[in-house]
């Protein structure tokens, strides 16, 4: 198997491949897509960082764009079981990215947070289901999920599990599952009791073995940094031209930011653009297209924006504001480190951001490291030095900085709009904030 064409898949998944500029399926993916789409179970002994999500994802979205079905409440057709909440929040996001040309509703579970937002999402209807399982048995006892319409049940990393103490819970859930279903199983080791496991959940299944690569999240440097508000720029600036940044996303909280950001940015010489959710389809292609093809050196987007971004060769994210959901951090750095590369993400921490710091190291599970050499912001020496380009507000023009602030129409209500307000803002020269925006931007 040497090429996506020789998989047969349907166009609107072969679409999002080539969207994803993918030229040749990986290992795991040219042994298990062919068997997956037949319908056999695949016993694949893989890690994260092979490129085995798109090798169950593809099949499944492959089988649910061939035959429409009605999105049914609480009654998924597809389960997928992670260990980590960050690891389900990858898979669901893969999803979102090679089902983007198709009708598939999706939901997300996993504990430590409210149930309220899950349930919801449950109750609209959903294809496919990718969920811890500890928050799903939960679900499933208090009536929110059944399992009897499901046609695939996928079970990813099934050795952390164990190592996790999941094994009474996942033999819980293997006894609600249909007789007739497809199973998918991933293990990046095969002690006995996972064998013994999927000799349990998998009929006659093609087994798939390949050499682990280390994982994407894990290549990608996280590193803080704790900064004042007011030198959240200078230091942008001095990341930004100290030369070992190739292309980098920058993360604004609000549109109206990301707007201010990429127009102060283009100013100092460096080239940006902006993109968001109040921006035409027209004026994001363009902005994306300038980014992919290195005429802008920078995209400074918001999350909602950046969810379809997916460019290889990313070298830096740059969270300039924490998000609000801690959900979003791991959206975000997984835009750099793709298909293999090493990646670098850095996040501002004002001292009023110390909340959303703590509730993202509480969904990854770890601390993010300080970065080591924290030094303060040289705002009137930092000359840009990369990609200084005497034609700047062109490439501002190509689609990219908006030289207008953006304007939140009142119907507005999205999870990126201009909401939450920048807390405390500080009054200068005696202006009124809003006076001031009009200045700067
Ligand atoms: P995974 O093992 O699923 O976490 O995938 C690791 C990375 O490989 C992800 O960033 C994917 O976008 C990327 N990837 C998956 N399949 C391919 C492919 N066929 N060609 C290039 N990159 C891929």
């Amino acid at each position: 198997m040497k090429t996506f064409e020789e998989l047969n898949l349907i166009a609107p998944v072969h679409r999002a491949i080539a969207d994803e500029q993918y030229e040749t399926p990986t290992p795991i993916q040219a042994q298990t897509v062919p068997a997956a789409l037949l319908g056999r179970d695949v016993l694949g002994c893989a890690q994260t960082g092979t490129g085995k999500t798109a090798a169950f994802a593809l099949p499944i979205l492959n089988r649910l764009g061939q035959k429409t079905r009605k999105a049914m409440p609480n009654h998924p057709c597809v389960l997928v079981l992670a260990p980590t909440r960050e690891l389900a929040i990858q898979i669901e996001d893969s999803f979102a990215t090679y089902g983007r040309h198709l009708q598939v509703r999706r939901a997300l579970v996993y504990g430590g947070v409210s149930q309220v937002s899950q349930v919801r999402a449950l109750n609209r209807g959903v294809h496919i289901l990718v969920a811890t399982p500890g928050r799903l048995l939960d679900l499933m006892n208090q009536g929110h999920i059944a399992l009897d319409k499901l046609e695939v049940f996928v079970l990813d990393e099934a050795d952390r599990m164990l190592d996790m103490g999941f094994l009474p819970d996942l033999r819980k859930i293997i006894s609600k599952l249909p007789d007739q279903r497809q199973s998918l199983f991933f293990s990046a080791t095969m002690p006995p009791k996972i064998t013994e496991l999927s000799k349990r959940l998998l009929r006659n299944p093609v087994s798939v073995n390949v050499t682990p690569r280390s994982t994407s999240v894990e290549r990608i440097e996280q590193q803080v940094l704790f900064v004042e508000r007011k030198d959240k720029l200078p230091t942008l600036r001095r990341i930004l031209t100290a030369g070992d940044v190739d292309r980098a996303i920058v993360f604004s909280r609000t549109k109206r930011g990301a707007n201010a950001l990429a127009n102060k940015l283009v100013r100092s010489g460096i080239t940006a653009a902006a993109i968001h959710g109040n921006k035409s389809q027209g004026a994001r292609q363009r902005a994306l297209e300038a980014f992919r093809s290195n005429d802008v050196q920078v995209l400074v987007a918001t999350d909602v924006a950046a969810r379809g971004i997916d460019i290889d060769g990313v070298s830096h994210v740059i969270n300039f504001d924490l998000p609000v959901e801690p959900e979003a951090y791991v959206h975000r750095i997984g835009r750099t480190g793709r298909a293999g590369a090493d990646g670098v993400a850095l996040s501002f921490c004002t001292p009023d951001e110390r909340r959303e710091l703590r509730a993202i190291e509480q969904l990854i599970g770890q601390k993010v490291p300080i970065a080591t050499n924290q030094s303060q912001p040289e705002p009137s020496a930092a000359q840009p030095r990369i990609r200084q380009n005497a034609d700047t507000p062109r490439a501002a023009d190509k689609g990219a900085a908006s030289q207008t602030p953006a304007t939140r129409s009142p119907n507005d209500t999205s999870a990126e709009a201009d909401k939450p307000k920048p807390r405390r803002r500080r009054r200068r020269k005696g202006l009124h904030p809003r006076q001031r925006d009009k200045q700067t931007s």
